[in-house]
């Protein structure tokens, strides 16, 4: 049973204004959002959107999801707050960033493609050992990894997750 939408930024530009009812959204994407689209942004309070900001728990889940898999560094604070409000109310996360989708991926968030394409990237992902540099088979998505990515068969190094070749 879907518990709602988080809607990123792409999405709330994008999509139909009656299609956004109700959904989630946090408070910093109202600044992102009138830097891109100042007509949207107008419009914002009319489309009856939810507005939460994800609790700290939630937040260092998020963070914690992201630093195994190496996504941190790419994330925004938005991107963060979005994964984290998903995490929290068990909400779709609808984006077209392939860093927030693998992350759902890996997180067991289920996410939506703001395009409905859905993701093609994520098979080109794969996971890297950091030490000796073997590459492991790519994880068995969708589903939560609680106990992280694993370790190298190799030499025991903490995998990481890595974009591959195209
Ligand atoms: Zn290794």
């Amino acid at each position: 049973m879907a518990a709602g939408e988080v809607l990123d930024t792409a999405a709330l530009i994008a999509w139909p204004m009656e299609r956004m009812r109700g959904s989630l959204v946090v408070p910093s994407q109202r600044a992102e959002l009138g830097r891109i689209s100042p007509e949207r942004e107008m419009l914002l309070d009319s489309i009856g959107l939810e507005w939460a900001t994800p609790g700290g728990a939630a937040l260092a889940q998020a963070s914690e999801l992201a630093t195994r898999t190496g996504d941190m560094s790419g994330l925004s604070p938005v991107d963060l707050e979005l994964l984290a409000l998903s995490l929290e109310r068990s909400a779709t996360l609808v984006t077209d960033d392939y860093r927030l989708q693998n992350l759902c991926e890996l997180g067991g968030i289920r996410w939506l493609s703001v395009t409905m394409e859905g993701i093609r990237a994520l098979w080109t992902w794969e996971l890297r050992c950091p030490g000796c540099g073997a590459v492991q088979p790519p994880p068995d998505a969708p589903q939560a990894r609680r106990g992280g990515l694993g370790s190298c068969p190799d030499c025991g190094t903490a995998l990481r997750l890595r974009r591959g070749r195209e």
